[in-house]
């Protein structure tokens, strides 16, 4: 989490890392501060909490003036307070050094008691402030920058990615990774570093993410990386990529929010998955049709990963396991015949991260299925699918779980057709259906949005739901509960539909409303009957219904549900897809008449890479 920007330049770089840290914002946004070094090599700082795009739109850093060094930061806060002083960047105690970090340094407290002994006095809570004091002490024993920041490194535990100036080594930026992003980038005459190349691409045309361990020092025009050895500090080779300027994805495009115009993507997306081929399919499961597939995924990625589960019972035949990244070292451990295939969308979540490192580790394959090209999770992974869901800037996924969900069917397709679990003409009638989703879901989006935008408005005074389902419905429905909580902060749980009645159904009272998710009265008819029937049993207690289901549902299917939402199903596997973006509208527009923060809700970061 968190967005950090170091820019260095022949001339003044200010404007330009305050258009690079509001490009970050997405990825934590409770505080924020920029500092600079000015000519005369002084330090100086702004920093507050909230928001670093408002702060810009204000002028609030027009009183540093012009620099041609600078820091950025805006904070997702893991260690201290959300307060202007825990902010970064974080100054060491003699006022020439500064740092903007992103992770946890895990042994703060015991490099925070040794500088206290040795008289250093702490302006923060955070765990990052120790990294300043470090690095300001090895340049004042006569280090450089760069050398400053290779003995600092190995003292660190956790993750981390950060950089540093310093009025000590004034006119560079030094950086340094471990399990944490951190992109540079360079053009003529400045150069850049910064957690995500959407913040190198605004300036620079060249540029790459660092691998852990790098060290990367940059000056106008240059950046050398380095990785720390034993003995000292090595010059490393890499591959400089060209840097496509996503600067064009980054508008609203007249929609009133980004969550809005990324739903409103969502057939473009599965139409782009169609064109993937079915070779990358087959291929992402690995060589050995033996091998146990597990899928695994953090927040919506997990719920996209649990569909998946459904959708290879159903298509393919086949158990996977599903389980969230941050539990799953817990219970699985992996061998060579395991497959992993890890989802999500910035390819820089820590967790899931971690899992796909430690499956490699033990000799299982690995597939990334990502939305960032060249990701973390991309580098780890044997086969890399691209979510091809393009920039997603709301920090809710959209687009991008309809992305990894279509995905999830195009790969369970293909092992279907080759296990014999899926006959030619059962899987040419599915990929028929994938054809016809575009087209269903802009339906949906034209002329569902005004049903389910009056039923969110008219909901949006319960403070308790509940989201059931049975089948395929159950993670849409742990989905759609997490979308809903996410962006209009209301109490709702996720649960099957026949898990209701071993306990939670004692909450039903006319206060607490459900919203079931109904599949196809045809393809799923017993599903379809013993959902209705769960959903009698809570009208029985006096608990209201909300439904989101198929067409055609007669007057009894809809007795004891008081609002039905009947979507065009394809009475297959991609009705989950259509429910799924129902669900996104639903929380969308319950969230907006409650004047939610649609795209930055609070508490929340887009790419979550913390334990
Ligand atoms: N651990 C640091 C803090 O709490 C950095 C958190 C982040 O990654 O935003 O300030």
């Amino acid at each position: 989490m968190c967005g950090i920007v170091g820019m260095v330049g022949n001339a003044d770089v200010v404007k330009d890392t305050v258009r690079g840290i509001v490009s970050l914002e997405y990825r934590g946004y409770d505080s924020f501060g920029l500092s600079v070094l000015r000519e005369d090599d002084s330090l100086h700082v702004v920093k507050d909490v909230g928001s670093v795009s408002l702060a810009a739109e204000r002028r609030a850093f027009d009183v540093l003036g012009q620099s041609p060094v600078a820091i950025a930061h805006t904070r997702w806060a893991t260690h201290g307070s959300v307060s202007q002083r825990n902010a970064h960047p974080h100054v060491s105690a003699d006022g020439r050094t500064a740092v903007a970090h992103n992770g946890v340094v895990e042994n703060h407290h015991e490099l925070r008691r040794e500088l206290l002994r040795k008289g250093v006095t702490f302006t923060s809570e955070t765990d990052t402030e120790v990294i300043a004091h470090l690095v300001s002490v090895h340049i004042a024993s006569g280090c450089s920058l760069l050398e400053a920041v290779a003995a600092t490194v190995p003292l660190l535990e956790g993750e981390y990615a950060f950089v540093v100036m310093s009025a000590g080594d004034p006119g560079r930026i030094c950086g340094a990774r471990r399990k944490s992003p951190l992109a540079v980038g360079w053009a003529d005459g400045h150069a850049v570093v910064a957690s995500d190349q959407l913040a190198i691409g605004l300036t620079c045309d060249r540029g790459m993410y660092l691998q852990d361990g790098d060290v990367v020092l940059v000056e106008p025009g240059a950046a050398r990386i380095y990785t720390v050895q034993p003995n000292g500090i090595a010059l490393a080779q890499r591959e400089w990529v060209r840097i496509d300027s996503r600067a064009d994805q980054i508008s609203k495009d007249g929609y009133r929010h980004f969550m809005e115009k990324e739903t409103h993507e969502a057939p473009d997306v599965v139409a782009k998955i169609l064109e993937l081929p079915a070779q990358l399919m087959r291929d992402a499961l690995g060589p050995d049709p033996g091998a146990q597939i597990n899928i695994t995924g953090a927040g919506s990625a997990f719920y996209a990963a649990q569909l998946a589960q459904y959708v290879f019972a159903k298509l393919a035949r086949t158990y996977v396991i599903a389980h969230p990244s941050d539990e799953m070292p817990n219970v699985k451990s992996f061998g060579p015949h395991d497959w992993l295939v890890g989802i999500s969308q910035s390819g820089e979540t820590f967790d899931t991260l971690e899992v796909a490192r430690l499956a490699k580790a033990s000799g299982a394959g690995v597939t990334s299925v990502a939305n960032v090209r060249g990701s973390s999770l991309d580098r780890v992974a044997d086969v890399c699918v691209p979510q091809c869901a393009g920039a997603e800037v709301c920090v809710l996924s959209t687009k991008s779980i309809v992305a990894q969900v279509a995905i999830a069917i195009r790969l369970a397709m293909e092992r279907g057709l080759a296990n014999g679990s899926l006959s030619e003409s059962e899987h040419r009638r599915l990929g028929e259906s994938l054809e016809r989703l575009p087209h269903t879901l802009r339906k949906i989006l034209t002329e569902l949005a005004p049903r389910i935008r009056e039923v969110g408005e008219k909901y949006n005074f319960i403070e308790h739901w509940f989201f059931i389902g049975r089948g395929l419905c159950y993670p849409v429905a742990l989905e759609s509960a997490l979308k809903f909580k996410e962006v209009s902060y209301i109490h709702a749980e996720g649960m099957p539909a026949g898990f209701f009645k071993h306990g939670t159904i004692s909450l039903i009272d006319d206060g607490f409303y459900t919203i079931a998710f109904l599949p196809s009265r045809t393809a799923e008819a017993d599903l379809f009957k013993v959902t209705l029937a769960n959903i009698s049993e809570i009208s029985a207690r006096g608990g209201r219904v909300l439904a989101f289901g198929p067409a055609g549902a007669t007057e009894d299917d809809l007795e004891g549900i008081c609002e039905y939402v009947a979507l065009p199903y394809h009475d297959d596997v991609t009705d989950s897809i259509q429910l799924l973006l129902a669900g996104q509208l639903f929380a969308y527009y319950c969230a907006v008449s409650l004047n939610r923060e649609i795209d930055k809700p609070r508490a929340l970061a887009k790419s979550v890479t913390v334990r």
